[in-house]
């Protein structure tokens, strides 16, 4: 009982959705905090595979509520499609409450972030989320609470029209902006005092972050990041609810690295290793499609990750990935100009020229997927695990063996 949070330990796509789905099963509430529809997690269970974007993960399980905080911006065209395609799959209406302190991206947010050149410079997902926060930052933005006054509604739109140069009907904007207010009216209120209500009563919260740590604005490799808070410090910043709440902080990593756009990534392996975790892996973005760059996992990041966040547990995903490898590498250290580094350094221009100091492990042949019991593991397998926990120094008490929601060996507690 009490919160937990699920934190990405890497530069995200981790595998936090079936982490957090899994967490949720007896919770009564799945709390996003941070980012928004350019976050993409996927679920597959029984039903089939949905990719949310906004909504929390934890909220396909009937009698979990799906909260969006403050620190979240609400794309509500994504909202509605993505609600929509839940629907389709048979599966019942997720009961969502949205934060009235929430900000609005529109449809100039994306236009700029074309137009100032972030997507090509970082690598951005294109949804328009970093100058909503921009907005948001430089006082400007347009809430949820907002949309009660239709007059401000229609200023606003106006007024970012003639910001954007056009590209974009004001007048259609505020009408679907007015139907959005009109079908979400019960399902926007204070979230911070639902949480808090919750928190109160003893009832079970999972706070599902979006993206990882090192792309954390300010942890993360700037610039290189994404514009909100993504460690586990981002749940009092993007829900009002202090963070010492949590009890439990589950750090997700993946057995191995990946990472999406521009940015230092020291373990990046270009050649046939890469491109053997990216094929086994699956890896390719769940919002944009665009190939993920792959690597060898890399404990220097990931103590970083902990030092950040304090996680009492690790979730290590994808591990069947590394099955058939005959070694596998992990990076311990870094060398930049010949001197052993062992701290994360804060310049994106330093981790660029940081060269990975490796341990290699056996590797196993034996094919894991969808094993449940830690023993029935190769012994390969669990030395790998016992090495991670020894130099993060948390115990991996999940171990993901496959997409499904049941492939997944959940050890001790959980
Ligand atoms: P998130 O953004 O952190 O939730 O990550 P993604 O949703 O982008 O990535 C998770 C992808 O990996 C999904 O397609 C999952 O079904 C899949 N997946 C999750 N856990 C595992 C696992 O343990 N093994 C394998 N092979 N795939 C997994």
């Amino acid at each position: 009982m009490g919160a937990t949070a699920v934190i990405g330990a890497q530069w995200g796509d981790e595998a936090k959705g079936k982490i957090v789905h899994h967490l949720c099963r007896r919770a009564r509430m799945c709390v996003r905090f941070n980012g928004g529809a350019n976050a993409g997690h996927t679920v597959e269970d029984g039903r089939g595979t949905v990719r949310l974007h906004l909504v929390p993960c934890g909220a396909l399980h009937p009698g979990c509520q799906g909260v969006i905080g403050h620190g979240v911006t609400v794309d509500p065209w994504v909202l509605a499609d993505e609600l929509g395609g839940i629907l389709a799959q048979g599966r019942s209406h997720p009961e969502l409450l949205l934060s009235e302190r929430a900000h609005l991206v529109l449809p100039h947010h994306r236009l700029l972030e074309e137009r100032e050149g972030t997507a090509q410079r970082i690598g951005t997902t294109r949804r328009g989320v970093g100058p909503c926060y921009t907005d948001r930052a430089a006082r400007r933005g347009l809430r949820l609470a907002d949309l009660i006054d239709e007059r401000q509604v229609r200023e606003h739109l106006r007024a970012a029209s003639r910001v954007a140069g056009g590209g974009f009907d004001p007048e259609q904007v505020v009408e679907d902006l007015l139907r959005f207010r009109d079908r979400f009216a019960a399902h926007i209120g204070d979230a911070r005092a639902a949480i808090a209500g919750a928190l109160e009563r003893g009832e079970e919260v999972v706070f599902e972050g979006a993206q990882g740590t090192l792309l954390d604005l300010d942890c993360g490799t700037y610039p290189y990041v994404t514009s909100s808070t993504t460690t586990v410090h981002g749940i009092g910043w993007g829900t009002g609810v202090p963070t010492a709440r949590v009890e439990r902080v589950v750090g997700v990593t993946k057995a191995y690295t990946t990472r999406v756009g521009e940015g230092p990534f020291p373990t990046e392996e270009g050649g046939e290793i890469g491109e053997r975790l990216r094929a086994e892996g699956g890896e390719y973005g769940a919002t944009t499609g665009r190939p993920r760059r792959c690597g060898w996992l890399d404990l220097v990041a990931l103590r970083y990750a902990h030092a950040v966040n304090a996680f009492t547990d690790l979730a290590l995903t994808k591990l069947d990935v590394l099955s058939g490898l005959r070694e596998i590498r992990v990076a311990v250290d870094y060398r930049i100009e010949g001197q052993r580094v062992t701290g994360f350094p804060p310049r994106a221009e330093d981790l660029a020229r940081a060269e990975p100091v490796y341990e290699v492990l056996r590797g196993w042949e034996e094919d894991i997927a969808g094993i449940r019991d830690y023993e029935a593991l190769p012994s390969a397998a669990r030395r790998f695990v016992r090495f991670v926990e020894a130099q993060v120094g948390v115990p991996v008490t999940f171990i993901g063996t496959g997409p499904g929601e049941e492939a997944i060996i959940v050890r001790r507690r959980g």
